[in-house]
């Protein structure tokens, strides 16, 4: 784990350093509170240990600055100061500081409050990671989809590129389930996840969106590119069985692609997707349709 010490003093980031060298952590230093913002911004670290008096700007500014920015205000922050005034630990308290430690430190209680703060964060990495996967198939979960959605949707506004997204719904599961039982049904769930793992690239995102639904982000794709990586998995599924008892059940998916060109926010995109997907359905399952008026993918038995 990563560990930010700042501090406008040289000597005291110097000390805090030594006191925490036994610790399995990786120390950063800044000197100073603009640079330790800097550095939380570019590093996340899994702890701050902030210094409260700072002259070009105090631990209190860092920590609200911190805690008003999506992507930092996880970092639990631990406050270094002097001589502390009740009304000082309090105000730092609820800017979400996780605790205080009061100046020249002892080195076994920094050690330990240190340990106690990263066994907290350890706890809630685990916290957030578990509620962006599915447990039944391993890959995220919608939450996790409409959270990188957003993100991408944003650096896609802000640098511009675009993205794709892929609906899918496997066809006819109810049967499945009807027939062989929601266990069997949980197997092929499972076998389809996997399926769609392996055919996304690293930058791509398949995930359970809930149910028999599937969906995928794919970065920097026209819709028709998206749509051949829509169609390789509609084949590998349409290829895929599993054995139950003396019988082979198998499934196939139905697929709906849209790309950001043509909507404006993410949720009209995964409606476009959605749309598309539902032709798929109405035009007789097992294939790949875009919103767009472009030429379809065709569709490989
Ligand atoms: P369509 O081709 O129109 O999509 O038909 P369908 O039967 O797949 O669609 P429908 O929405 O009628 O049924 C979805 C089924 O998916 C019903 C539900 O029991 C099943 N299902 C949803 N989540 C799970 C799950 O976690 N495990 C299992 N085994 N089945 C599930
Ligand atoms: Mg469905
Ligand atoms: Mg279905």
């Amino acid at each position: 784990m990563k560990i930010l010490i700042v501090d406008d003093d040289p000597t005291a980031l110097e000390i805090a350093q030594i006191r925490l060298a036994k610790e399995p952590l990786d120390i950063l230093c800044a000197e100073g509170g603009v640079l330790g913002l800097e550095m939380a911004r570019r590093e996340i670290p899994d702890l701050i240990l902030l210094d409260i008096d700072m002259p070009d700007m105090s631990g209190f500014d860092v920590c609200q600055a911190l805690k008003g920015d999506m992507s930092t205000c996880m970092i639990p922050i631990l406050f270094l100061a002097g001589s502390i005034k009740p009304e000082d630990k309090i105000q730092g308290l609820d800017l979400g500081a996780v605790d205080y430690i009061a100046k020249p430190f002892d080195a076994f209680e920094l050690r330990a409050r240190v340990r106690a703060a990263m066994r907290t964060k350890h706890l809630q990495d685990l916290l957030i990671e578990h509620a962006h996967i599915d447990p039944l198939t391993g890959l995220p979960n919608r939450r996790a989809l409409m959270e990188r959605l957003q993100r991408e949707w944003t650096s896609i506004r802000q640098h511009g590129g675009q993205l794709s997204f892929i609906m899918a719904d496997i066809d006819h599961f109810k049967w499945v389930n009807d027939n062989h039982g929601h266990e069997v049904g949980d197997r092929l769930l499972r076998e389809i996840a996997g399926i769609f793992a392996k055919q996304c690239r690293k930058s791509d995102m398949p995930c359970r969106c809930g149910g028999e639904e599937f969906a995928i982000i794919v970065p920097g794709e026209t819709v028709s590119g998206a749509a051949v990586l829509a169609d390789r998995c509609r084949r590998k599924i349409a290829e895929t069985s599993i054995s139950v008892k003396d019988q082979q059940v198998a499934a196939t998916a139905s697929f709906g692609v849209a790309d950001s060109t043509k909507a404006d926010t993410p949720e009209s995109l995964m409606e476009l997707a959605d749309k598309a997907l539902y032709q798929a359905k109405n035009e007789g399952r097992n294939r790949v349709e875009t919103h767009d008026v472009l030429p379809k993918v065709p569709i490989q038995e």
